[in-house]
């Protein structure tokens, strides 16, 4: 692919007016042939040479500072008229926003859990864009509802696979709702929230439910103080969040500590559950939610213990799957995830581990009748009893993403996700061999699933903090924190690979600071780890040791 030729150039350079004429020619197509020969050009590369596009034009990232890129961008007042033709803005992204902005699609970017997609997904992207439909409602999406229907059980069959005559006599039911897309997991979580807050809060006598009269008028019908939302130490924050917005309390969205394998300890789960239910306190616990795939450290949570408290309390069990989900279709790997079938509520993110563009997120219930517990009718768009997918979500118009997905699903089949989700887990485990063997790394936490957490940690320190007092140690620690908080921004402001870092916080330990990793690029091989473990001694070597950050 040859991206070397110069875009054409505007032959004339006429002032640009704001007026019907110039409206009605580019509302239909570009305005004219150089738009058309740079949008047919860089449409192709970025359709059929995506990877080999964004190698040349976009770097891990560039030296260019914030500061400095804060500085172009100040205006802003909108212009009376137009500034540039299609071509000059085709132009602009591609010399100026490009180049700054992140490869995210790297082999060596493998710091987050955003990542190079399939190319396919771009075209697909761009067919959902060009249909423009909103499955808000039936009148703006016809067959792309009744579409979304349909993967949206295969999903469910996935997790909780039903038999034959669940799926025939719910996949098209307009009452029935096994899930709904959202925009990302954060609305995933919170949908799921909020059907159990509501659940729970449902009407009863004169009382007609919180959804109607509100937090005050259901704690009090109920008799409670407060409810609450238990979940690991490791939950995301989209469930403080989601604690904040349903008027529950984001304090009151309560972490449970985990165990040395990072996951739920459900001993301290019952024992929590217990004290809270006891009768003077007048709290009670709306829902738990349990990880499958936790953000930081990709753990799992013991789902069927979790979901054997929850029904022995009859508490909603939420399983936040956002990351994890896609692990199901690997008949190799699914058995992590055991559990995830018992579970009320179950979300997963489309743009994550189905590599699917960013803009997709999904939640599934157990029970189809569960989300009419959110429904709302408006008598302009979202009639009762319609096929309206709008009637119980949180979003009112959105993407049509499932048409993505279920085209993703086609092209892929289980066995092409099986694959993918394979090679993270097993490059993961190798990743960890590879940290172990080396001297100047300590493995923090092993991977379940495809993300671990490591650290720098130099012989000569660790010797150290071996033989040393608890203040010794403390002492030890912090300067290791530091150690790896400079060795992370060295090797991103390198730009030539990426990982992230967070901060363990764990029950009786110092506060660990972290090297993040996370293997879902199926480029990423062992050979560019260990390239990427190698910069990371190397920058140890050349630019931490000899400052004297490790001087006594
Ligand atoms: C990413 C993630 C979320 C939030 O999803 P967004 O799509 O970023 O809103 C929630 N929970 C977990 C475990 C996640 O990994």
């Amino acid at each position: 692919m040859n991206t070397d030729n110069p875009i054409p150039a505007m032959t004339e350079k006429k002032e640009l007016v704001a007026n019907w004429e110039t409206l009605e020619r580019i509302f239909i197509r570009p305005e004219d042939e150089a738009s058309r020969t740079a949008l047919v050009k860089y449409m192709e590369q970025i359709l059929f040479g995506l990877h080999d596009f964004l190698r040349k034009h976009v770097g891990i990232t560039r030296e260019a500072s914030l500061e400095e890129l804060s500085r172009r961008f100040t205006e802003s007042r909108i212009s009376r008229n137009p500034r540039k033709k299609l071509t000059d803005v085709i132009k602009g992204i591609i010399e100026e926003i490009a180049p700054h902005a992140v490869n995210v699609t790297s082999p060596y970017f493998i710091g987050h859990m955003t990542s190079a997609i399939p190319f396919f997904m771009v075209h697909l992207q761009t067919i959902m864009s060009a249909l423009h439909q909103n499955p808000v409602k039936l009148e703006t999406s016809k067959v792309v509802s009744i579409l979304e229907r349909q993967v949206l059980a295969k999903i469910h069959r996935t997790i909780y696979n039903q038999d034959e005559s669940f799926y025939e006599k719910h996949i098209q039911a307009p009452e029935s709702t096994l899930g709904s897309f959202t925009d990302d997991g954060t609305l995933a979580n919170l949908t799921a929230l909020w059907v159990a807050r509501n659940a729970f809060f449902r009407s009863r006598g004169r009382f007609r439910g919180v959804e109607e009269e509100g937090m005050a008028c259901a704690l009090k019908t109920y008799g409670y103080d407060r409810c609450v939302v238990l979940t690991s130490r490791l939950g995301h924050y989209s469930l403080r969040k989601a604690g904040g917005v349903l008027g529950i309390g984001s304090a009151n969205v309560i972490p449970v500590e985990v165990d040395r394998n990072s996951r739920m300890d459900t001993r301290c789960l019952r024992q929590m559950i217990r004290e809270i239910h006891k009768d003077s306190q007048k709290s009670r616990v709306l829902a738990v939610v349990g990880i499958a795939g936790a953000t930081e450290t990709g753990t799992v949570d013991p789902l069927p213990e979790i979901a054997e408290i929850c029904a022995e309390n009859r508490i909603h069990f939420h399983a936040d799957a956002a990351w994890g989900g896609p692990t199901l279709l690997s008949e190799k790997y699914r058995s992590l995830l055991q559990g995830i079938e018992q579970a009320d509520s179950v979300t997963i993110d489309g743009h994550k581990q189905f590599y699917m563009p960013m803009g997709c997120g999904m939640v599934y219930f157990k029970d189809p009748g569960a989300a009419d517990h959110i429904a709302y009718h408006a008598a302009y768009v979202i009639r009762p009893g319609s096929v309206d997918l709008g009637i119980r979500s949180i979003e009112g118009s959105r993407a049509a993403t499932s048409l993505i997905l279920g085209s993703a699903l086609e092209i892929m089949g289980a066995g092409g996700y099986a694959l993918l989700i394979e090679h993270g887990i097993e490059t993961a485990k190798e990743f960890a061999a590879e940290i172990s063997s080396r001297p100047f790394f300590e493995l923090v936490t092993a991977p379940q699933l495809n993300i671990l957490t490591y650290r720098l940690f130099p012989p000569e320190l660790r010797e150290k903090w071996e033989t040393g007092d608890r203040e010794k140690r403390k002492k030890i620690n912090s300067e290791v924190n530091q150690i790896n908080i400079l060795l992370q921004r060295l090797q991103r402001e390198a730009g030539k690979s990426f990982v992230s870092r967070t901060t363990l916080r764990r029950k009786n330990r110092e506060d660990t600071v972290v090297l993040r990793s996370v293997i879902m690029n199926p480029m990423t091989d062992m050979h560019i780890i260990r390239e990427i473990l190698d910069e990371q001694e190397e920058i140890y070597y050349s630019h931490i040791q000899t400052s004297g950050n490790c001087s006594e």
